[in-house]
């Protein structure tokens, strides 16, 4: 971790040193001291416009600009090192008032902008890209085209101050545990990426077997006469009111589900997609991914998911976070409010005529099947509460879909309707969880595509949110780096800066869901400082996991070994027990001077080296107010012997408490 940071850091220097923020088209960078500029109409292929037909846009810089039409503009520039490298386009677009789709090609991979209507010249973010050590192509291509390129700029990219992210819960009366969490989580970020895996749920990966229920004689046995112990709390009857329970347990401790198809009692082998990354890596992950989706009025059905997450958290020590695929009704009209209606006439998609707005509105259908919605995952989240589990909350995800403001772009029902709706939908469903049924153990997840500059309009705002993060799916669309098919090891800098942007670097970025992990190369050169990653479940359709479709397994390997991803055996032990409390305004942490002898790592005194020791160093280090640490702790936190506190301690601590060093 500390060789990481020291390397990554000299890199920036020597990009900005040497190149000085310029480099060159046919110069190279040590000759200029600005940062590289191009005048569009100079650019190689490139024909020079005074004026868009009859539309004159006046006050363009250099002798005209360049039309993007029936040609592609190239620029060549050279630079001394690998880095990441800002592209702004001085441009105009006035063709299409919804904004027009653009392409820059950099050595071959393509970076993707909608440029926004704009009839007066316009400083156009590109976003970030990365060049290579030596000469580089930066070719804005003619497709879908229709923008004037007045001048470009390209400059070493410079990266925004991580730190910033706050270790604060949007709720303030955030369980211990919560805030416990959430201060490690901010603790890590920016300098070390925690590895994740989602795991199948409901009906996945599920395993027959012999054993039933007999009402008779009130027990669980199969075939081979062998009992099984009732969960007795279990109780249902079925559609024809025959009585049954949900689950049993077998001698080995292994919990059955009763199969309300075949009356037998089944299990899911729900750990396979953690086993799987163990049995590549020997090492399981950090975070789990769970879904709530079971929990749906139409068909509730109790697949333990609570179980599972707090057997991970309390049993495990890992990290649970979940997201919430809840179906409603296909046609609303099928439908009668409580009673139950088959899977296949429900659905999660956009594809629907059940009113997403009227969730809002009392005396609607949708208004009461949203409570009894809510008011089922509720009861999951309370066992959590209840056994202490904190949870990374994502309700409501991927709510843009495929792009716009207006809903039209969205694949789930809740975004359909736009950004408003969702927006209020999203602060319903925060309110009721929290003031009306009590949960303070979420930390709220929101996750954002950055299509476009409307895609920031999805945000909830900085009191409603945690953690921002984006889905990578980008093995088939999505995909800049000139294949088809196949893994795609991108570290998606781009997108990950976007974010922070959209959040002001208030809060966290993570990658919640993807396909292929980026290589531990591209997430190291190129800044990519997701707080976590956490790939899909794995079937057989789509095996996200261990795939080669999805994965390249030796870098998936790679990311797993090296010291920038936490893996389980990595985190802390006390990582929910902690007591130091992160939320400032109301809560000083204050070291007294002490005459405590040197313990390194010992920055709160407490003659112990533990996360609180960390987290007291990160927030210092963002020049938290109340985080105070006097001179023996400033001695004690200095674990670099670099004369005084910084960053690369935060991350030599946490490896002290994991026993690295
Ligand atoms: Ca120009």
């Amino acid at each position: 971790m500390q060789e990481f940071t020291k390397r990554m850091t000299a890199g920036i220097s020597a990009a900005v040193i040497a190149c000085g923020a310029l480099c060159a088209l046919p110069v190279t960078a040590a000759d200029n001291a600005e940062p590289f500029r191009v005048e569009g109409e100079d650019m190689e292929g490139a024909t020079l416009w005074t004026s868009i037909y009859e539309n004159q846009i006046s006050d363009y810089s250099g002798e005209g600009f360049f039309y993007l039409t029936s040609s592609s503009g190239t620029i060549t520039m050279t630079v001394p090192d690998d880095g990441m490298y800002q592209i702004i386009v001085r441009g105009a677009q006035i063709l299409d008032e919804n904004g027009r789709y653009q392409t820059v090609e950099v050595n071959g991979s393509e970076y993707h902008k909608t440029v926004p209507y704009a009839d007066k010249w316009t400083d156009f973010d590109f976003g970030m890209v990365r060049l290579s050590k030596g000469e580089n192509t930066i070719k804005f291509v003619s497709k879908y085209g229709y923008m004037a390129i007045d001048y470009v700029t390209i400059s070493p990219a410079v990266f925004p101050d991580l730190s910033t992210a706050t270790a604060e819960t949007c709720d303030k009366d955030a369980t211990p545990e919560t805030k416990a969490l959430m201060a490690y989580l901010q603790s890590v970020y920016g300098k070390q990426m925690l590895s994740g895996q989602q795991q199948i749920y409901g009906g996945g990966n599920s395993v027959q077997t012999t054993i039933r229920y007999d009402a008779a004689t009130d027990t669980c046995k199969d075939t081979n006469g062998v009992e099984y112990v009732i969960d007795r709390d279990s109780k249902d009857k079925d559609e024809q009111g025959n009585e049954f329970y949900w689950h049993c347990t077998g001698p080995d401790g292994q919990v059955y589900t009763f199969s309300t198809q075949n009356h037998n009692y089944t299990y899911n082998n729900y750990n396979n997609d953690v086993n799987l990354i163990y049995d590549l890596t020997g090492k399981y992950p950090a975070i789990q991914g769970f879904d709530f989706g079971s929990y749906c009025p139409c068909y509730a059905w109790d697949d333990g998911v609570a179980d599972r997450m707090i057997e991970w958290t309390n049993e495990k020590g890992g990290i649970c976070t979940a997201s919430w695929h809840i179906n409603v009704p296909t046609v609303l009209a099928d439908y009668t409010l409580g009673e139950p209606l088959d899977f296949g006439r429900t659905t999660y998609s956009e594809k629907t005529d059940f009113v997403t707005a009227n969730c809002l509105k009392e005396g609607t259908t949708e208004y009461e099947y949203f409570r009894l919605c809510m008011d089922n995952l509720a009861k999951e989240l309370l066992k959590l509460q209840e056994a202490n589990v904190p949870l990374i909350f994502r309700p409501f995800h991927e709510a843009e879909g495929n792009g716009g403001k207006d809903g039209k772009g969205a694949w789930f029902w809740w975004a359909k309707e736009g950004t408003e709706v969702y927006k209020q939908l999203w602060a319903y469903l925060q309110d009721t969880l929290t003031n009306e049924y009590g949960l303070h153990n979420l930390i709220w997840e929101q996750n954002l595509y950055t299509w476009s500059d409307d895609s920031a309009l999805w945000y909830s705002g900085d009191d409603r949110v945690d953690i921002v993060a984006y889905d990578k799916y980008n093995t088939v669309y999505n995909r800049h780096d000139g294949k088809t098919s196949g893994p795609n090891l991108d570290a998606e800098s781009g997108i990950f800066y976007q974010l922070v942007g959209y959040v002001d670097g208030k809060k966290m970025v993570a990658m919640a869901e993807n396909s292929t992990v980026p290589s531990l190369t591209n997430l190291q050169v190129e800044h990519a400082n997701w707080l976590y990653f956490c790939p899909w479940y794995n079937t057989d359709q789509d095996p996200f996991v261990i795939g080669e479709e999805y994965q390249d397994l030796d870098e998936l390997k790679k990311v797993y070994l090296s010291d920038f991803c936490i893996t389980l055996d990595e985190l802390p032990e006390d990582l929910f027990q902690t007591t130091v409390k992160p939320v400032s305004g109301t809560t000083t942490t204050t070291v007294k001077e002490s005459d405590n002898a040197d313990l390194l790592g010992d920055v709160n005194l407490d003659k112990e080296v533990d996360v609180e020791d960390a987290v007291l160093l990160a927030r210092y280090l963002a020049e938290d107010i109340n985080a105070v640490i006097d001179a023996q702790g400033k001695r004690n936190a200095d674990m670099n012997a670099s004369g005084a506190p910084d960053t690369d301690d935060t991350g030599l601590i946490l490896q002290k408490i994991a026993k690295l060093i």
